[in-house]
């Protein structure tokens, strides 16, 4: 018997569910991963992304051919491509792991159907989450909307059994033999280099493990570090956690087993990735809608222009532009960051969170479609658990607390690099001559801040209050 294992978010051999259920059903296994059409055509011809992917394959490809296999990889519409390949190969059966995003579900169940009508089945793992769907509830059977208590029930429910890894490699001689395939060139898919390697963002299964080694020492002080992006405090593996080019069931039984504070502050952000997920399998409206319906009608003046300097890091609150100016460089930007930009443009900029979200999905080369909405709902008191909408940043205090020497806002805003540190969080309030010190000159070398931060939190609580 063939199985055709389809990867999606999950490019790796180690502890791989579908790949190791579809090598103990099957006589022969059959990678394949599609260029999917669908999701590629809209993008920009440069995306970080689809080269992180592309990267990845070539490493996959390298490490499947010294086995005598190799996996396929296509460029096409994926729900025809799949049920097609699977017919040409002769498949009995389509093995790949589950992924709750709306568009993804549409599409495995279309594909589904049309294996279904050739007699060919398809098979559905649980592999990028340890708790999945309706796995967790309350005790009366509902799915959790606030996160304590959700953390709580997992912390219980979990034991060994689901942090065990697949062990993929014993059966690994069932993968299909078949003659090399050359990768398809990035061109070939219609996409251009991006600055992915400049920036030295590390692709592939023996990427995230660097980055895993590297952070084993930092883990133990990882409660105390995480909330300073001028310091090396967290782990940057959110890209491999994207693309599964780690298993979550590894890092969570590290986290677990090592039972230090650190450790377990790391889990956490484990469980919010569930968290965030199982929201978006029960509630999977909240991809353009607000979770909670008082905030459904939440209309925001939207300014166009106070939108572009917020998205080209030009606002004149440093921390504020220092953030976007990272996301726009690397495509990454630290949690703390992320928080506080969101609520920037929701509660200063009086901006659709859709607005912000839809940035960020664009640029984020870890863009998951759960923990980034989860993320802007949160931060704009339109979420589950949310921040309650009185709670508002404050962008200078902010910054003085999380980068209280500057180091990050010096290395993004690095006009600003001269300015004495206390100067260095609201330069407006700076005295001349410090500006001038610096050779500064304000609203020419760098903005005047674009909103004033107490009349903007005045008008944001009016506008929540009027609608909540
Ligand atoms: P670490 O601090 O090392 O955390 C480990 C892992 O836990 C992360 O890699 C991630 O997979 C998970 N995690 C951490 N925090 C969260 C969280 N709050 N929600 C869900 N999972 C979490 N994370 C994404 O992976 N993709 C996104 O698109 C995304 N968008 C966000 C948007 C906003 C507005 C906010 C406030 C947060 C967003 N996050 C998102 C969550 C978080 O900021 C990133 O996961 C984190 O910064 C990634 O860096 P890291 O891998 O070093 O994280």
């Amino acid at each position: 018997t063939t199985a055709l294992l389809w990867l999606r978010r999950d490019l790796r051999l180690d502890d791989q569910a579908a790949l190791y259920h579809a090598l103990k059903a099957a006589e022969q296994v059959q990678p394949v991963f599609v260029f999917d059409r669908a999701i590629l055509d809209a993008l920009p011809r440069q995306d970080r992304r689809v080269e992180f992917i592309w990267e990845t394959l070539a490493a996959l490809k390298a490490e499947l051919q010294a086995l005598g296999s190799d996996v396929l990889v296509r460029h096409a519409v994926a729900a025809e491509e799949i049920p097609r390949l699977a017919q040409e190969l002769g498949a009995q059966a389509v093995y790949t792991n589950a992924d709750y995003e709306p568009a993804a579900l549409a599409r495995d169940a279309q594909v589904a159907a049309a294996l279904a009508a050739d007699g060919i089945d398809f098979h559905s793992s649980k592999d990028q989450v340890i708790f999945e769907r309706d796995e967790v509830l309350t005790q009366a059977g509902r799915f959790f909307t606030v996160f304590t208590p959700y953390k709580n029930a997992w912390l219980k429910k979990l034991d060994p059994f689901y942090l065990q890894s697949y062990p993929v490699a014993r059966y690994l001689p069932a993968l299909r033999r078949c003659p090399a395939e050359p990768l398809p060139a990035l061109s070939q898919l219609g996409f251009e280099r991006s600055n992915l390697q400049q920036i030295g963002i590390k692709t592939g299964a023996a990427g995230a493990s660097q980055l895993f080694e590297d952070f084993h020492d930092r883990i133990d002080n990882y409660k105390v570090a995480r909330d300073y992006p001028g310091i090396k405090g967290v782990s940057y593996l959110s890209v491999h956690l994207r693309f599964g080019t780690v298993s979550v069931r590894r890092l969570a039984s590290h986290a677990w087993q090592r039972g230090t504070a650190g450790s377990l502050c790391w889990l956490n952000e484990l469980i919010w990735r569930d968290f965030y997920q199982q929201i978006l399998w029960h509630r999977p409206d909240v991809v353009s809608h607000a979770f909670k319906p008082e905030y459904a009608q939440l209309t925001f003046p939207n300014d166009p222009a106070l939108y572009a300097a917020w998205c080209e890091g030009r606002t004149g609150y440093p921390i504020v532009d220092a953030a976007m100016r990272q996301l726009n460089q690397t495509g990454f930007m630290h949690n703390r960051l992320r928080m506080v930009a969101a609520s920037f443009l929701v509660k200063d900029l009086l901006i659709d969170w859709r607005w912000g979200e839809r940035y960020f999905a664009e640029k984020l080369i870890d863009f998951d479609l759960a923990a980034n909405n989860g993320g802007w709902q949160w931060a704009a008191s339109t979420g589950c658990d949310a921040q309650p909408y009185f709670r508002i940043f404050n962008p200078v205090s902010q910054s003085e607390r999380f980068d209280p020497e500057g180091r990050f806002i010096r290395r993004y805003v690095p006009e600003l690099a001269r300015l004495p540190t206390d100067a260095l969080h609201a330069p407006w309030q700076a005295k001349p001559l410090v500006l001038a010190g610096a050779g500064i000159r304000l609203g020419q070398d760098y903005p005047e801040p674009v909103v004033d931060h107490a009349t903007q939190r005045a008008l944001a609580l009016a506008l929540f209050k009027r609608t909540g």
